[in-house]
């Protein structure tokens, strides 16, 4: 297939459709200039205090789009795990633990405005150091995060009402581990709810992007949280594994893949610790012959190139019905050649950065199997950049059920495409995977709607849209995308004993 800079060369006279998509103008660049006010080296978060790790050891957190080092990182041992758990067993104990629900609320309240207050700081400081498009960041991450806070804030004082006609109790001190992918979402989502239910919590960031979590530490001393109720601790897979092994947890909260997911289950089989576990997913979009194509078309990219496709509900299996795959795909190449794929920090970018050489290695490895399954490849020839991890995106088509690009999480922007004939071969293909954290379905009918979202082993099935978020909506997953909830009264549900 001839490059896009080979076709304009050999352009005809009146360009054929496509290629009016291909010849886009470029843009200045548009960075977002918001400081980011970075430190140099950041410390663990202990007992509402910043603390140098015991071992001594640091190691660099870099920014993926340039491969330039941003900050110097705390590395946590089972030291610092066992005085952040201590912290945070004593705040229980003397202070959190006996706050009424109504004084929590305060607290919550305060760190969803503080977290407004530095809304655009944050969002700079999150691409940087994760790759995300700095309008994902500004426009998604930064102010649903606050939005987590102050929805719990408005729970802490109305508990009674998580589960009518009981009694309930916090757990105690729970432990949690989150993934790179959304990290000051995935953070709020984790810390709120147990908060407000007046729990206390040590938490392990990805070992590539801390800053956001550091960063937040500040604000939660600026709210003035009593030190030790919120404890973050640094560091690669051990930290992790001494965050979620600790005796003093009551529940671990985990985040991340299903094989370590799995690793962390069997490791605490046998002990009465209470576990939530949000691991990955396959989800498939459904598009039927009904449905209105254009926005369907947006809605697939959305759900599976914005973001980098590291998104664990990421739309990466599109079923497609038979009478429109054709016009579907031809639409889906159009509008990827216009994807803007470059620097996240620029208000443009559509597609950022790989969040990191691993994870770009892992990409093209799993597309290289694709190709060499049979399945047909199309990418856009955008330019990308020299420095960084890049990868453009990607659409197979003519899949099968039985390939790896259909079977197994990618986490990049990569969308695999099979079709399907009638309402019940769409089910039993979206259903045919070892995941089941979310769907999409895009039709006229809404009695299509209803009997899809009744069929579909999912946790969330959006319909006629695609990643719609909402803290007052629980989300979670079936089968191997995990069990337990986040948001909603359900996700407060996983942070209390009933008594
Ligand atoms: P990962 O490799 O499982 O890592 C997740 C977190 O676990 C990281 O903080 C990691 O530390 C830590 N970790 C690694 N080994 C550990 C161990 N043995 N014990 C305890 N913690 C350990 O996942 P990832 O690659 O960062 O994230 C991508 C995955 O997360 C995808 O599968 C995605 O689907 C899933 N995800 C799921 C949801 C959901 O809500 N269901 C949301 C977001 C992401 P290091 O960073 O140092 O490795
Ligand atoms: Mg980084």
């Amino acid at each position: 297939m001839p490059t896009l800079a080979e076709k304009k060369t050999t352009r005809p006279s009146r360009p054929a459709p496509e290629l009016i998509f291909g010849d886009l103008w470029e843009f200045d660049p548009a960075p977002e200039t918001a400081d980011p006010k970075l430190k140099p080296r950041y410390d663990l978060f202990i007992d509402g205090k910043f603390v140098a790790p015991k071992s001594g050891k640091y190691f660099d957190s870099i920014n993926p789009a340039n491969e330039q080092k941003l900050a110097e990182i705390a590395l946590a041992g089972r030291d610092d795990v066992d005085a952040a758990y201590a912290a945070a067993q004593r705040a229980f104990e003397t202070t959190w633990g006996k706050l009424p629900g109504r004084e929590r609320a305060k607290y919550l309240y305060r760190i969803a405005r503080l977290l407004q207050d530095r809304a655009r700081e944050f969002a700079v400081a999150e691409t940087l150091d994760g790759g995300k498009p700095i309008k994902e960041s500004r426009d998604f991450d930064v102010p649903m995060a606050a939005a987590h806070f102050f929805y719990h804030a408005g729970w802490a004082d109305k508990l009674e009402y998580v589960a009518p006609g009981r009694r309930i109790a916090p757990l105690g001190v729970v432990g949690q581990v989150i993934p790179w992918n959304f990290p000051l979402l995935m953070l709020a989502w984790k810390i709120a709810p147990a908060l407000a239910m007046g729990n206390c919590v040590v938490l392990k960031p990805a070992e590539t992007t801390s800053i956001t979590c550091l960063k937040l530490a500040e604000i939660l001393r600026d709210a003035g949280l009593p030190p030790g109720v919120v404890n973050f601790v640094t560091g690669a897979g051990e930290t992790g594994a001494a965050v979620m092994s600790h005796p003093i947890a009551a529940k671990v909260a985990f985040t991340g893949s299903t094989e370590v997911g799995k690793i962390i289950m069997r490791s605490l089989a046998g002990t009465e610790k209470k576990m939530t576990m949000e691991l990955g997913g396959k989800a498939a979009n459904i598009v039927f012959d009904d449905a209105p194509i254009d926005q369907a078309v947006e809605g697939i990219i959305n759900g599976i190139f914005f973001n980098q496709g590291h998104v664990c509900c990421a739309g990466s299996r599109l079923l497609v019905h038979e009478p429109v795959a054709e016009q579907v795909l031809a639409k889906l190449k159009n509008r990827i050649k216009v994807l803007r794929v470059g620097d996240p920090i620029d208000k443009n970018t559509d597609v950022g950065a790989i969040n990191s050489r691993e994870q770009l290695n892992k990409i093209t490895a799993m597309v290289a199997s694709g190709v060499k399954e049979g399945a047909e490849l199309f990418q856009p020839a955008c330019k990308l950049p020299s420095k960084g991890f890049y990868f453009r995106p990607t659409i197979f088509s003519g899949v099968s059920m039985s390939h790896r690009i259909a079977r197994e999480e990618i986490f990049g922007p990569v969308l695999s495409i099979l079709t399907f004939r009638t309402v019940d071969e769409a089910i039993e293909k979206a259903n045919n995977t070892a995941y089941g954290l979310s769907a999409g379905v895009w039709t006229d009918k809404g009695s299509r709607i209803l009997k899809m979202s009744t069929e579909l082993k999912a946790g969330v099935v959006w319909a006629n849209t695609y990643n719609k978020f909402d803290p007052t909506s629980p989300f979670g997953g079936y089968k191997e995308s995990g069990f337990g909830r986040e948001g909603g009264r359900q996700g407060l549900l996983d942070y209390c004993k009933l008594v």
